[in-house]
């Protein structure tokens, strides 16, 4: 988290959530007459996304394009870039959709279209399913814009983020050992994530993120009930 202050918002998400965003984007694809040939989804985020279309609009045209841009949780690197060429003909000649999960500075997507029209596409339109107001690009389709800049924690990358998020509360708070209580006292203090909120969109999930800590040897259970980081 070395770009940004280590507290910020979060915001969890769940599947029944993000489906009905996805509902949204393919339903103003549909009113503008668009017809894509192909979906280019972009990875890791745009996948979920990226299936869930292609049903809501009749498609089977499904690739991928996988951007390296973010590192961990709410930590950038630097330039999107493109990980691995797209195989020869996913796109050309055809009408292409690209998608992502979020645009916050906007430089994935934007990068990705710039991609795609050098490989001689036919028109190229992009969707994402969240946009944040630091986008310096406007997507042609947006299932939502946030209102205020947060950290979106999704489904698909639950544990990923929640491990990162708690190990960097317990290394912030600085305290020998954190029992639950206290892991949700730090995520609504510095990150405004309350347990209201956390139990209703991804309901029972701390022991199993703990558990889950225990076994990436992030963490150790100190007393029973307690945890502590690894050095
Ligand atoms: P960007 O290139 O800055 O628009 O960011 C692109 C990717 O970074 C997105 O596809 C997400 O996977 C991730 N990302 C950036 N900002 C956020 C955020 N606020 N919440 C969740 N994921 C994010």
């Amino acid at each position: 988290m070395s770009d940004l202050p280590d507290e910020f918002k979060c915001t969890i998400t769940n599947w029944e959530y993000i489906y009905s965003l996805c509902r949204d984007v393919s339903d103003d694809v549909r009113r503008d007459e668009f017809e894509p040939d192909v979906i280019v989804a972009l990875a890791r985020g745009g996948w979920f996304a990226g299936r869930c279309i292609c049903d809501f609009l009749g498609m089977d045209d499904l690739t991928s394009l996988k951007m390296e841009h973010y590192v961990g949780t709410a930590e950038k690197s630097g330039e999107p870039t493109i990980r691995y060429p797209m195989p020869e003909g996913s796109v050309e000649g055809k009408d292409v959709l690209i998608i992502d999960d979020i645009a916050d500075t906007g430089g994935s997507i934007k990068r990705a279209q710039e991609y795609v029209e050098d490989r001689e596409a036919g028109e190229v339109r992009t969707a994402t399913l969240q946009l944040l107001q630091t986008s310096e690009f406007e997507p042609d389709y947006v299932g939502e814009q946030l209102e205020e800049w947060a950290w979106v924690v999704y489904p698909w990358n639950f544990i990923e983020d929640m491990v990162d998020l708690i190990s960097g509360v317990m290394a912030k708070a600085d305290e020998d050992a954190f029992s639950k209580r206290d892991i949700r006292h730090y995520l609504k203090e510095y990150h405004e994530v309350d347990r209201i909120g956390m139990e209703i969109a991804q309901p029972n999930r701390l022991t199993e993120i703990l558990t889950e800590m225990e076994r990436r040897e992030v963490v150790t259970m100190t007393t029973p009930g307690e945890w502590a980081l690894v050095d």
